[in-house]
């Protein structure tokens, strides 16, 4: 984690190092003038004492409420394990405390003597760091930084994405070992970042429209598809190359009692992959809706499909944690290991189904989006056992729905009890010969050592065919 602050940090400084410069000067050049000022400690240091205020106003946003005037770096720095807290009548370095001074202890991130004992609470990292240092001797159990490290790490503060709902915050920032890469995608970021702030969010500096996301992941998912729709606009070809090679990290955070609680912590890779998952289900908007303007219905935005989806994965519950619970499961599989959760995604419709019962309608744009994300990544095989399954599962729902009508949900429910691969087996089979039809049940002998995530996509395609609401599924092929 320490690696990362440092380098989210110099990023930042290289964002506003550019932005002294002239404009004249090419991209190359600016790094070679960046570059000799770092060598320049001394320089490098004056730099960023002249520049301290800029990080601190990414989070620093007073806003009115009830007529008072709210300042969020205090805010911030309160969900901190830290019982310490800034104040606000000192300037930003004796606030963030360089009070403590060793000579002799060397500095935690370049080795070079002379460190200050970090006396205060740095959000979002100090707790982490804690966490992923506790062997290191740190004395007061506190990093030991030089004051040139402390100040590169304190620029991190003008490159993280924050949100908060209800008593969690969620913080993300690029990573890379390459600080031009990260100000390659911070400066993307930036774009999407609210510029002024709302007063029903004032403690967000980012977040998603239409999603109320709590947790982590499903958040981190809908601001990376506002990204892609806005690199879209702009043409912007270099993205992928982009996320490529920047990674992201993801902290979020639970308050309780005053102390924050860390509860996740994640490093994300691959994100050019999530990229190309959003540009199979743009490409298969672009067809739905050309064959929309043929019945002249209203064009679909991918972000209203995008928001109708995932606002079909959250089931009943008194907060936003409940809510969201398996919608949050099912996204970070997605993100972290990049494949369908179709588990979590079938108990999210078998709970649904208990709690509202023929007033439930099944997730928007399933298909859709599953067949965006299989072929997104490229996987084959994936799609020919899932177009298999799905069809027997919607096969099966129709079927049950036109000789049994509303009791057809017994069948379903005798197939999501079953315990075993043949008992599985066996439960379609009973099915089969209730309704006197014949399935091509081989696809599933095949595949059963996965049998529970094969009975999900089948389950998933059954309840589509019984609760879609009076409409068909939309095909998207
Ligand atoms: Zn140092």
């Amino acid at each position: 984690m320490l690696s990362e602050w440092y380098n989210n940090g110099l990023a930042e400084a290289y964002i506003l190092f550019r932005q002294t410069q002239p404009e004249s000067l090419e991209v190359e050049e600016v790094k070679d003038e960046f570059e000799k000022l770092i060598k320049n400690g001394e320089k490098f240091e004056q730099f960023l004492d002249e520049n301290k205020d800029v990080p601190l106003n990414n989070i620093k946003i007073q806003t009115e409420r009830d007529g008072k005037t709210f300042d969020n770096v205090k805010w911030l720095f309160s969900l901190s394990s830290s019982t310490r807290r800034i104040i606000a009548k000192r300037g930003i370095w004796e606030g963030i405390g360089f009070r403590v001074v060793n000579k002799t202890k060397n500095c935690s991130i370049c080795g070079s003597s002379g460190t200050k004992l970090n006396t205060a609470l740095l959000f979002p990292f100090d707790r982490k760091v804690l966490n992923y240092y506790c062997g290191l001797d740190e004395g007061a159990n506190r990093l030991r930084l030089c004051s040139l490290c402390q100040r590169i790490c304190f620029y991190s503060f003008g490159n993280i994405f924050y949100s908060k709902s209800n008593d969690r915050v969620t913080i993300f920032f690029p990573n890379s070992d390459n600080y031009e890469k990260i100000a390659k995608l911070s400066t993307r970021l930036k774009q999407i970042r609210i510029q002024s702030i709302e007063k029903v969010w004032p403690f967000c500096n980012i977040r998603p429209e239409g999603i109320a996301a709590y947790y982590p992941s499903e958040f981190l998912l809908s601001i990376l598809f506002a990204l892609y729709r806005w690199s879209n606009e702009k043409e912007d070809k270099e993205i992928l190359n982009v996320l490529e090679e920047v990674n992201i990290e993801l902290v979020s955070y639970a308050a309780g009692r005053g102390l924050a609680i860390y509860d996740s912590y994640e490093t994300l890779t691959k994100l050019d992959d999530i990229f190309r998952i959003f540009t199979q289900f743009e490409e298969k908007i672009i067809l739905l809706k050309k064959s929309q303007e043929l019945k002249e219905k209203e064009p679909l935005s991918p972000t209203v499909v995008f928001n109708w989806f995932f606002n079909s994965l959250t089931i009943e519950g008194k907060d936003y944690e409940a809510k969201n619970r398996l919608r949050e499961d099912w996204t970070k599989t997605l993100l972290k290991k990049h494949k369908i959760d179709f588990i979590t995604l079938n108990e999210v419709v078998m709970d649904n189904i208990k709690t509202k019962g023929y007033a439930y309608r099944f997730i928007s744009f399933y298909n859709l989006m599953i067949k965006s994300i299989l072929e997104g990544l490229n996987m084959v095989n994936e799609m020919k056992v899932f177009e298999h399954v799905n069809a027997i599962g919607y096969g099966l729902g129709k079927e049950a729905e036109n000789l049994m009508g509303k009791s057809a949900q017994s069948a379903l429910w005798d197939i999501f009890r079953t315990r075993t691969a043949s008992d599985f087996v066996d439960a379609l089979v009973k099915v089969q010969i209730k309704l006197r039809m014949s399935l091509d049940l081989r696809e599933i002998e095949a595949n059963k050592s996965r049998w529970r995530e094969i009975r999900a996509i089948l389950l998933n395609g059954m309840a589509n065919a019984l609760f879609r609401g009076g409409k068909k599924d939309v095909k998207s092929d």
